[in-house]
């Protein structure tokens, strides 16, 4: 199943290019914890689902997709962990020492999520501001130490994401987490549909030049290794998101262009670039004397 949030945080379940309004389903359903948001339904999910599979959908509210504003799937995720390095062929493209295994994950604002249809914002005009396509997975139960071969449990599903990125020396948290700088969507499919994210084809474009194309079996970690490494370290819970990293073929972002990420089986996210508001950096982002750490 597809879901999404849209008209102003409504719950939608889609199919094909029809959307069904599950908001009043889940409220009249609810004991008041279970509302219409999207984290309701993850942290419901088992209850849910059975109920959903049950469901005359006919005698929801339907709507046609191109009818409604879609928004961020989840738009307010409790953390984004996210994965660097975690394709060689990006390693190499970047130039960098490490991979995955020797820097860990990292982290990126929550602020930063924008929806489908909205629009990045460059904030520096004198920096380079990359697309990252990636696939990106929601937690649905709550992780601490789980095994790799565990680890799918724990997943609910899948969801096209791009990690916007300013190149220069500054943290990664700090250049990845400008606000519009985490695009999600266009809707959360679920694990079922999607099978093993491990054999993927994820296709990245910047208006009609096709900068990535990849599949996700070339992962340093895949998905069930990241869910063991990063719940090692922390706690995961329903609707965190996890990012696992890019392939080759990033690079820069101008306003007015448009960025499309498509992930086999999960979906197709668009989104616009602006550099309207953009303005000059506090600095060049680059220190000789902080070298390369
Ligand atoms: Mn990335």
């Amino acid at each position: 199943m597809r879901f999404t949030m849209f008209n102003g945080g409504r719950l939608g379940l889609i199919h094909e290019d029809r959307i069904w309004d599950l908001t009043s389903l889940l409220e009249s359903e609810s004991t008041g914890e279970l509302g219409g948001s999207m984290l309701d339904l993850i942290r419901n999910w088992e209850d849910v689902r059975p109920k959903l599979e049950g469901e005359d959908l006919t005698e929801l509210p339907e709507l046609t997709i191109s009818d409604v504003s879609l928004e961020p799937p989840l738009p307010l995720p409790g953390k984004i962990v996210a994965a660097p390095v975690n394709y060689m062929d990006h390693k190499q493209e970047m130039n960098v020492k490490g991979t995955i295994a020797d820097l860990g994950v990292f982290l990126k604002a929550s602020s930063s999520v924008i929806g489908p249809g909205d629009v990045i914002e460059i904030p520096y005009n004198d920096r380079r501001t990359d697309q990252e396509g990636e696939l990106a997975f929601v937690i649905g139960k709550t992780a601490r130490r789980v095994s790799a071969s565990e680890a799918l449990d724990h997943v609910f599903g899948y969801t096209c994401l791009l990690d916007i990125s300013i190149r220069g020396q500054e943290d990664r948290s700090t250049r990845k987490s400008f606000d519009t700088f985490t695009p999600i969507g266009p809707w959360i499919t679920t694990k079922d549909e999607v099978g093993d994210p491990g054999g993927l084809d994820l296709r990245c474009w910047v208006n009609e030049e096709l900068r990535q194309e990849a599949n996700t079996r070339d992962l340093i970690y895949g998905v069930p290794r990241l869910i063991e490494y990063a719940s090692s370290v922390m706690t995961l819970y329903p609707g965190d998101i996890i990012t696992s990293g890019t392939p080759a073929g990033v690079g820069p972002i101008m306003d007015g262009d448009r960025v499309v990420v498509e992930i086999e089986r999960v979906g197709r996210l668009e989104v616009g670039v602006s550099g309207k508001q953009a303005t000059s950096s506090p600095k060049q982002g680059v220190s000789e004397t902080l070298g390369s750490r």
